[in-house]
């Protein structure tokens, strides 16, 4: 029996009506949630998601700041931005659109957010929070929003082997925290796999929990996964596509059709993961507001 989807765009929605009922609750005590969002240079990709996070706020009923930088900006004008939001009572989230341009230097940019305002939870403090499992702090919205989506989909999660593929700091590495402690939502065995991993499969396959974030097309295929496991695509790729009006579309990192066969529950790319980044974005940003309430 085919998969069933593990539908993300249903998760993201209740997640997001209950950030706009949280958003009415502060707004009627006087705090309405800021979140500005800064993006450098015309990226198209990066112009696409930094206009659905600020039509994501808006629809829950925030304040929604974006501020839109040259490509040529330099990193004292973008330091001074950020110090600018840093000190803003309106604005609870600061998110500097990632990639940005060579002059610039990416983490130090990332240091300068205060941590209580980095929504993105990419600022080093809230990144040992996350780690030592303290959650006090900020996680990143993607292994974040993956979490929740296997907590709302009644997942097991504790004593399974958990494997992720891909170690980067947006989502490899958070993943990996977020899966590893000891509490009912986690407590998996991690595995991770990275570019320099020999035989991949071995470990995919003694996966319950495949966490693919690799931003390689349908790098998992069917042989590369254990029957009845739970799949989650992470990545999002553009391939070309002559049938489509766009020329292209998107795929993930998983062949899904393929797959779908063996696993039990399987994300969708797109309208799996993606829209519950943006939904823990906004959840993050609640959060930040509601602190500065006493
Ligand atoms: P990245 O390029 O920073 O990291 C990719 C990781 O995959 C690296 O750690 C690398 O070691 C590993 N990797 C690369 N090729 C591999 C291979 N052949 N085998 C095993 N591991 C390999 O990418 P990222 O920022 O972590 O994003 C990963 C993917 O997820 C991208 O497609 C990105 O677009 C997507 N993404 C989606 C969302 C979302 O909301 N859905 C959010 C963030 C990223």
């Amino acid at each position: 029996m085919p998969a069933e989807l593990l539908d993300g765009k249903a998760i993201a929605r209740e997640l997001r009506d209950e950030v706009a009922a949280g958003t009415a609750r502060l707004v009627a005590r006087g705090v309405r949630p800021g979140l500005a969002v800064v993006l450098v240079g015309d990226d198209p990709a990066s112009a696409v998601y930094v206009k659905s996070k600020g039509k994501a706020c808006e629809e829950a009923g925030m304040h929604s700041v974006t501020i839109r930088l040259p490509a040529d900006t330099s990193q004292a004008r973008l330091d001074a931005e950020v110090d600018a939001l840093n000190a803003d009572p309106a604005i609870h989230g600061i998110l500097v659109q990632m990639p940005l341009p060579k002059q610039i230097a990416a983490d130090s940019v990332i240091r300068r957010i205060k941590p209580e305002k980095d929504v993105d939870g990419f600022h080093p403090v809230n990144v040992g929070k996350m780690l030592i499992g303290d959650t006090d702090g900020f996680v990143p919205c993607t292994p974040a929003g993956i979490q929740v989506m296997l907590q709302r989909t009644g997942v097991k999660t504790a004593g399974k082997e958990c494997v992720i593929v891909g170690r980067s700091n947006i989502v490899g590495k958070p993943m990996v925290a977020l899966m590893l402690q000891n509490t009912p939502q986690a407590n998996c065995t991690v595995t991770v796999c990275h570019s320099a991993t020999t035989d991949m499969a071995a470990h995919t396959r003694r996966a319950d929990i495949l966490i693919a974030a690799a931003g390689k097309p349908h790098l998992i295929k069917r042989d590369m996964v254990k029957p009845g496991a739970v799949v989650i695509d992470v990545g999002i790729s553009r391939v070309e596509d002559p049938s489509s009006a766009s020329g292209y579309r998107l795929v993930g990192d998983v062949a899904f059709d393929e797959v779908r066969e063996v696993a039990s529950l399987i994300t969708p790319v797109p309208g799996g993961v993606g829209p519950m980044t943006i939904a823990m974005l906004l959840k993050n940003t609640l959060r930040a507001a509601e602190r500065t309430v006493a």
